[in-house]
């Protein structure tokens, strides 16, 4: 599922290759994605003829700002949630078998959203409503990880008073808005705190390290430019490439990069936790070395393959 790094790298490409161009026409082809207007029709005739001015991301959604005759027209809003994709290229390309809205520019040029599973939504925003009164999840949304509000204090205020588990408060998007399972168990475990322990347990100084954790891998994840997405429409090919890098996520059974234990898995609130039981005991304390060997690996670049062509001419 793409988490916040994924999603602000398919924003930077679709500043590079959208920016100030016209969407001249659309088809739906599932009606369900259009999560706003409730008619498809009324959806495409509120984009035809809108220029692109910028887009923008909150949390994992993205929202493009839309003008016409150089008056505000609105916003397109996009989130990708397990499946989606926004893939660049030519009409003429042969429509993938899960293309589900097309988007149509001058010179042939087309932006496609391919979704297989079928949860992605996009919305319409009419100009004279907010992107919050119609995408009305965007309101509850805690602050941006690289905010000025994501600070330690606010953070430790947030942990202080609840008592489910560390790992779940990360997944809640009203704490911090955009980590997912994969971002919450890299940040954990370079903290080494056990995921299951509650969040009011915690500490200060394990409270600072944590917080530090999760904008260090966010950030790493995020790279360096960011313009094609390719093994990003196949989840299979997330994990595998993430698999390489990952200290945890979605390891069980391997050895910790940092003292060799087998990582291991637990189920919280129905969703895996990876963590090593050696380096993030329950309680605190861990005993593996950071820093020694494959641990020496202080960040983790290159979860993103950027390279150019997976789908035919289509890439983002
Ligand atoms: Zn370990």
């Amino acid at each position: 599922m793409p988490e916040l790094p994924e999603v602000e790298t398919v924003r930077r490409g679709l500043n590079q290759m959208t920016l100030n161009q016209t969407i001249q026409g659309g088809v739906v082809l599932l009606d369900r994605t259009i999560a706003h207007p409730d008619r498809p029709t009324d959806f495409l005739t509120g984009i035809q003829g809108t220029t692109l001015v910028e887009w923008h991301r909150r949390g994992k959604y993205l929202l493009a700002e839309l003008v016409r005759d150089n008056q505000a027209a609105g916003w397109l809003g996009v989130h990708l949630r397990m499946t989606g994709q926004l893939l660049w290229g030519t009409q003429d390309a042969p429509v993938q078998k899960h293309c589900r809205v097309r988007f149509f520019f001058a010179d042939n040029q087309e932006l496609r959203f391919v979704d297989q599973r079928t949860f992605g939504q996009i919305w319409w925003v009419p100009p004279e409503q907010t992107p919050e009164q119609v995408i009305t999840t965007l309101a509850s949304l805690g602050p941006e990880p690289f905010s000025p509000e994501f600070s330690v204090p606010y953070f430790r205020g947030w942990l202080r008073d609840r008592q489910r588990p560390i790992k779940n408060a990360l997944l809640d998007q009203t704490l911090v808005a955009g980590i997912g399972n994969i971002y919450a168990d890299e940040s954990l475990f370079l903290s080494k705190i056990n995921p299951q322990t509650h969040c009011a347990s915690l500490k200060p100084k394990q409270i600072q390290l944590l917080h530090a954790a999760i904008i260090q891998v966010l950030q790493d994840s995020i790279g360096e430019g960011g313009t094609t997405f390719s093994d990003f429409r196949d989840i299979k090919g997330i994990n595998g490439n993430y698999g390489n890098v990952a200290w945890v996520y979605d390891r069980e059974g391997q050895p910790c990069q940092t003292c060799g234990a087998p990582i291991a898995r637990v189920k919280l609130a129905g969703r895996s936790a990876h963590f090593c039981p050696d380096c993030q005991p329950v309680g605190g304390k861990g005993k593996g070395k950071r820093g020694k060997g494959k641990g020496e690996r202080g960040s983790l670049d290159g979860f993103v393959d950027c390279s150019v062509g997976a789908i035919g001419n289509f890439c983002l």
